[in-house]
């Protein structure tokens, strides 16, 4: 297949300069892709805008069918889309499946959200008055996306924003095209009319830029770091852009004294090494209760070393490489900071021996607040983890950082899991729980780690605009 620009319902761009698709575990280039730009993101907003009178004017009952046969399809070609997304971006193909199943559930729950977009009727305080709310689409969306959960995080702008009625233009990272482009041709097939679903490839600075600043476009839904995040802040105030922003996180895990010790090794492990700790709500600092520390350290590191590190589309992986080389550096660079402030390696803390993009699933113990991985998302294998005495010791740690995505607290006692959860600053929050997220689910960050909300009845919100009409009669 070649890999393409959609705009207005034609695949295009052939004669562009193309950039590489590389596969992280290898090295080797799987393809390549247009370098689309500021022409051709125009060409997609222009389509977008000129689909919209049509397809904002389709019933909710005739968008939910399209949206149901679309979510079917992607299920129908889940091995290709897992087998794409694994050579472009790593995960263990057990793990891609598993984002395609997500992915497709977004554009299921939202075909059945697009029937329970209600206004209101409001009592009057005129005998000559009518008051309601009305819900409209909002209009153009352009969807920004990262690399690692390259078909979730689409579908889950893209559901809700063909829900409501608007039509969407997709940049996706350049690190992962292929998923998101195969995601389009999907929804090509299902029969989404010229123009509602574009997509552009290519330069993130000038795509984006139009994106912001194009009158046209009335909405932007980002998912990436916090850095990219407050750029597009910045860009989007001259039209004073509606922005949904789903950015970095840094999440703490709590593990008190009264934890099903098991049950919470079980849900670090999965929150920490899932995606090579590649995703936003990965546990980044792990905090342990004195009396369980040592017994809690010596339970993970046997589950650790038990993980098989390798190319993700081999049987029996778990962890697979990170994105690229400089993901790669960030993890050296955090352990390294970790031991010469004082950490001590449990389990891993290098590459393996065949050494590319991969690095060891990775146990420290002992690690302080002044180090770099206390304090910065690390987007890798490691666990550093952090002994503490008190509650409010450990609610002060856990809050002391610019980020607020999700937190993770182990505990039996209802009342320490109440109050330790009432203190924490964090949009998502998983008790006993090392993976939270749900498509019927609201998700997204408190402070820097973003604005809005994206999954759950909240998710299609951000994708309408309220309308007050006062009716005289
Ligand atoms: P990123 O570097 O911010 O990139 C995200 C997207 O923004 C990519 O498509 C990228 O395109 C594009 N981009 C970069 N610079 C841009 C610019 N100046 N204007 C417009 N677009 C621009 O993030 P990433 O490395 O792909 O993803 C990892 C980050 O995403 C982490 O911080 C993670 O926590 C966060 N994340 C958050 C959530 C959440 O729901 N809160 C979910 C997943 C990931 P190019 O790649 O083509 O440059």
């Amino acid at each position: 297949m070649e890999y393409l620009l959609h705009i207005n319902g034609k695949w295009t761009g052939e004669a562009l300069d193309k950039n590489p698709v590389l596969n992280p575990a290898t090295g080797e280039i799987i393809t390549k892709v247009p370098k689309g730009g500021r022409i051709e993101a125009l060409q997609a907003v222009e389509a977008a805008h000129h689909a919209f009178e049509e397809w904002s004017g389709t019933t909710a009952y005739e968008r939910a069918k399209l949206l149901k046969k679309y979510s079917n399809l992607i299920i129908d070609h889940e091995q290709e889309l897992a087998e794409l997304m694994t050579t472009e971006m790593g995960k263990p193909l057990s793990e891609a499946k598993g984002e395609v199943h997500y992915a497709a559930n977004y554009i299921e729950w939202y075909s059945e959200q697009a029937k329970r977009i209600y206004g209101e009727t409001i009592p009057t305080h005129d005998k000559n008055k009518r008051l309601q709310v009305w819900k409209k689409p909002i209009g153009v969306v352009a969807a920004i996306t990262p690399w690692n959960f390259p078909a979730a995080m689409l579908t889950r702008k893209m559901g809700p924003a063909l829900a409501a009625g608007c039509t969407v233009v997709i940049k996706p990272s350049k690190e992962t095209p292929l998923t998101a482009i195969k995601l389009v041709e999907l929804a090509e097939m299902a029969g989404f009319p010229n123009g509602v679903i574009n997509i552009v490839t290519g330069s993130s600075k000038e795509i984006g830029e139009v994106f912001l600043t194009d009158p046209r476009v009335k909405k932007v839904t980002f998912t990436g770091s916090t850095e990219v995040g407050k750029t597009l802040m910045r860009q989007g105030a001259d039209t004073v852009k509606k922005l949904s922003l789903e950015l970095g996180g840094h999440a703490p895990m709590i593990i008190l004294n009264d934890a099903d010790l098991q049950k919470a090794v079980e849900g670090v492990t999965a929150s920490k090494f899932r995606n090579s700790g590649q995703t936003c709500i990965c546990g980044n600092r792990i905090y342990v209760q004195s009396a369980i520390y040592d017994q809690f350290i010596e339970v993970f590191a046997d589950t650790v070393n038990q993980l098989r590190v390798g190319n993700g589309m081999e049987t029996g992986i778990d962890v697979g490489p990170l994105i690229n080389h400089a993901g790669v550096e960030k993890v050296n660079e955090h352990v390294l900071d970790a031991v010469k402030k004082g950490a001590t390696v449990v389990v891993g803390g290098e590459q393996p021996e065949e050494k590319g993009n991969f690095y060891k699933p990775t146990i420290i113990k002992d690690a302080n607040p002044d180090m770099l991985i206390m304090r910065e998302e690390t987007f890798g294998p490691v666990a550093p983890i952090q002994k503490f005495e008190t509650i409010e010791e450990v609610v002060k740690l856990a809050n002391d950082t610019p980020f607020g995505l999700a937190a993770y607290v182990f505990t039996e006692n209802v009342s320490h899991g109440t109050r330790v959860i009432e203190k924490l600053d964090y949009g998502v929050v998983g008790w006993n729980d090392g993976t939270p997220s749900a498509v019927q689910a609201p998700f997204g960050g408190m402070k820097e780690s973003g604005l809005g909300r994206e999954g759950g009845h909240q998710g299609i919100e951000d994708f309408l605009e309220t309308q007050y009409v006062s009716i005289g009669i």
